[in-house]
């Protein structure tokens, strides 16, 4: 089963979530379990607990088709000790929310060493904050996201993600999200039937199909290799539909959320029917 989603509104609260993925048709959804720009959050009530695994339980949202993200502001690599502090107790009230919450994924983009440290350093720092938040959380999985590599961000590389990945001691509590308009930008194709069973194969070999614990569904408005992360509709970037249409044909990608983070939300619903279209298509 294909559980395809969105990245939903909390607007009025993370209890709003299910009801909003359900409206749109979406059999997976991705939230915010706080305001993702600010550092601090208000604790959650036990009614917005209560009521968010309720209409969970009652819109039929497993655990496997939550996919959590975390704030904007982390950066579990940080080179200066004091902001990585910040970001390792921000990360940790996260993993928290999400315990409390009964989402058992939480999605966060590595980090970035902000051209002070190596990225080596960086890969060491980010493989270590992972560690502190599993210590001391229990049920979540922290879900390394690849990157576009704009700026100073790592995990651009399968090899970055794979290093951090093998640096943790709990292998069934860390795992990687997928996205495809970063992999395009950072370099990989996903163009054609070929060049997309290539970049799979290689994502296989280097981190492993054993890890991916989600997708993000994005097209691309930047070029291949261009290390922007601007993402596009399904089908109107430079990526195409061929990809989705191989995504959505291929079992390795069952049982996971496959999430929307396309810029126009008016669009979801469409774009949601358009990718379970895709299913037995030839090309
Ligand atoms: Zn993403
Ligand atoms: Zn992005």
């Amino acid at each position: 089963m294909k559980y395809v989603g969105a990245h939903v509104s909390t607007a009025g609260g993370v209890d709003k979530a299910p009801r909003n993925a359900e409206t749109i048709g979406a059999r997976a959804f991705a939230l915010f379990t706080r305001n993702q720009r600010q550092w601090t959050a208000k604790p959650l009530s036990e009614e917005e607990t209560n009521d968010f695994r309720k209409n969970c339980r009652e819109t039929g949202y497993a655990p496997a088709q939550i996919l959590a993200h975390d704030s904007y502001l982390i950066n579990l690599g940080h080179p200066d000790r004091e902001a990585l502090g910040k970001s390792r107790t921000a990360f940790l009230a996260e993993m928290r929310r999400c315990e409390a919450l009964g989402i058992t994924l939480l999605n966060f983009h590595p980090g970035s060493h902000l051209r002070i440290i190596s990225a080596d350093d960086c890969i060491d720092r980010i493989a270590e904050s992972i560690e502190i938040s599993l210590d001391q959380t229990q049920g979540v999985t922290a879900v390394i996201e690849n990157t576009a590599g704009q700026g100073s961000n790592l995990g651009f590389r399968f090899e970055q993600i794979a290093r951090i990945v093998a640096q943790v001691r709990r292998k069934n509590r860390v795992g990687v999200c997928l996205d495809t308009a970063h992999a395009f930008a950072a370099g990989y194709d996903l163009r054609t039937p070929e060049a997309f069973a290539a970049t799979v194969e290689e994502f296989d070999r280097i981190i492993g199909f054993r890890y991916l614990r989600g997708v993000h569904l994005n097209d691309s408005k930047a070029e291949m290799g261009s290390r922007v992360d601007r993402h596009a509709p399904i089908g109107k970037g430079k990526i195409g539909l061929e990809a989705f249409r191989l995504i959505m044909n291929d079992a390795r990608f069952e049982g996971i959320p496959l999430i929307l983070e396309t810029p126009e939300r008016e669009r979801w619903a469409e774009e949601i029917a358009l990718l379970y279209g895709l299913i037995g298509k030839k090309r």
